[in-house]
């Protein structure tokens, strides 16, 4: 067999690896505390599982349009208005299987040999992988940990070259928490206008996950970048609906034909029962989402305090997301070692910074979607072996 020299290209997203070797261990009896997925522990509220049954009784087995439901197309509007204050077209919206497959489009649609596309570094291992694969070359945008790890405006702009095709943005952040200040967004939407060939991708999954008061800023805002902004937002973590595998994009009116066409290709459409799902998650009570909330901010304050009692870390308090970036230089060893010896002596699982690209190294992921208590435990455990290795 031959194989594909695109295939060579193609990364990974190692939190999986980390969940499978946790899964090995717990099933050799291993007693393990998984920081390491980056998913909500909370069930899909009921209601909206009601949803998902409901359009299987009521006979919803069928395909959709490839877009998605209308119904379901107006809800992300009318939720657009209701949080980021901007009127949608609901035919601009796409229904996709997640959040990834528009990452994928998007960077199908830019890449190709000879152009580049700029990514946050550490961040979701997935855009290097798809910039790669599609052919171009991936330029990383270097997160900022003295900064909550923003990028910096000016860095960003100036890193643009004619090849440039598509910057990739994501604020709350993962791998990070990290959350972009509202000037930064400010300063790269009014630098763009002098780069108008050059298309942007908000990855705004975490819009819901922001605290301390904040409100979420979105780059959906500016006018000047409408006509080529894709958003990528969707329910996997506001709604604890990762494995329903349903998300959605906005994309300009000269882009929406080709990634509907990228839909029929891949997919056909998402099935349809979670497409019902996925409108009771909008259009019901949003008590549920308050609460998760509520309990990754309570989490959020106990990590921190914890992590910073380990010797050798040194944790910013992440403004969005579940996630938790500790800088852990001063142990003197790196990611990828601690990484190993959390999970095979800890038994506690987390994510080496370096699985984020290059500028993760000296970090590590803890993903804080887990009990108070298992949160201590874990601590408790990584600092036991690190004083005796
Ligand atoms: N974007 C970011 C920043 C993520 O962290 C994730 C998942 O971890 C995704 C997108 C993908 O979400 P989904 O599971 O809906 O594909």
């Amino acid at each position: 067999m031959i194989i594909a020299e695109r295939m060579a290209r193609l990364g990974t997203e190692s939190a999986f690896e980390v969940l499978a070797r946790a899964q090995a261990l717990a099933s050799q009896g291993q007693d393990i505390i998984n920081l390491g997925i980056g998913q909500p522990d909370f069930q899909t509220p009921e209601n909206i599982v009601e949803a998902g049954r409901k359009a299987l009784s009521d006979g919803h087995h069928g395909y959709t349009p490839a877009n998605g439901i209308l119904g379901l197309r107006e809800a992300v509007a009318a939720d657009i208005v209701k949080r980021r204050g901007v009127e949608v077209n609901p035919d601009h919206v796409l229904v996709v299987p997640g959040g990834k497959p528009t990452m994928f489009f998007a960077a199908l649609m830019f890449g190709e040999p000879g152009a580049e596309i700029m990514y946050p570094n550490p961040g979701f291992p997935i855009y290097e992988s798809a910039i790669r694969f599609a052919g171009a070359t991936p330029v990383p945008i270097k997160l900022h940990e003295e900064n909550g790890y923003a990028f910096d405006a000016n860095e960003v702009l100036s890193a643009i070259t004619p090849r440039t095709r598509l910057i990739i943005l994501n604020s709350p952040a993962n791998p990070t928490g990290g959350v972009v200040p509202q000037i930064e967004l400010e300063k790269l939407a009014f630098g763009l206008e002098s780069h108008p060939d050059v298309a942007v991708m908000s990855d705004e999954i975490y819009s819901r996950m922001v605290y301390d008061n904040q409100p979420h800023h979105s780059m959906m805002v500016f006018e000047n970048l409408r006509d080529r902004l894709i958003l990528l937002d969707g329910w996997s973590k506001t709604y604890a609906m990762t494995g329903w595998r349903i998300g959605y994009s906005v994309w300009p009116e000269n882009l929406i034909d080709l990634a509907t066409r990228l839909c029929i290709n891949d997919h056909s459409c998402v099935n349809a029962p979670t497409q019902f799902a996925a409108l009771e998650a909008l259009n019901g009570p949003q008590d549920d989402v308050d609460t998760m909330v509520a309990a990754f901010d309570e989490r959020r304050s106990v990590i921190v305090e914890e992590l910073n009692t380990v010797p050798g870390f040194k944790c910013p308090r992440p403004g969005g997301a579940f996630y938790a970036f500790p800088n852990i230089e001063g142990t003197g060893k790196s990611s990828r070692e601690l990484q190993d010896l959390f999970l095979e002596k800890a038994g506690v699982a987390t994510v080496s910074g370096t699985s984020f690209g290059e500028f993760g190294e000296g970090y590590l992921r803890f993903s804080y979607a887990n009990s108070i208590d298992n949160i201590r435990e874990a601590v408790r455990r990584i600092k036991e072996v690190l004083e005796s290795n």
